[in-house]
């Protein structure tokens, strides 16, 4: 009895206040980066596979030609100097876009946060 009370008592302590830390993520475009047949596309292939080893990259859209994938999550601060420099690394601005990360992947043109049927992965 006494234990239960005592178990009790720690589940009332007040919890500090924890505000959700804002996830952020980037997209890259790799279908456009590859159209755009420059060597950014090789660049990228390189460190995609670098965010990808470390659990930090999903594919939103996969296409023959190349693939959209979205780091993170990542800091804003993270996603803002991430997406600054893989544009700096001569990546084009169009196919690097910094963003709220979401549970579920969108698509780069969605704007939507919560899941969406547009862009539910196929089953
Ligand atoms: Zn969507």
């Amino acid at each position: 009895m006494s234990k239960r009370r005592e178990a009790t008592g720690q589940l009332a302590l007040p919890l500090p206040p924890t505000p959700e830390p804002e996830q952020w993520g980037v997209v890259v475009d790799g279908v456009l980066l590859n159209s755009l047949g420059n060597a950014a596309g090789n660049w990228w292939a390189v460190h995609a596979a670098r965010f990808h080893r470390r659990g930090k990259l999903r594919c939103l859209h996969v296409l023959p030609i190349g693939a959209v994938e979205e780091i993170g999550p990542l800091s804003r601060a993270d996603a803002e100097f991430a997406a600054e420099h893989i544009v700096e690394s001569g990546v084009h601005p169009r196919a690097v876009k910094a963003r709220r990360w979401t549970e579920q992947p969108h698509m780069p043109g969605c704007r939507k946060a919560k899941p969406c049927r547009l862009c539910a992965p196929a089953a």
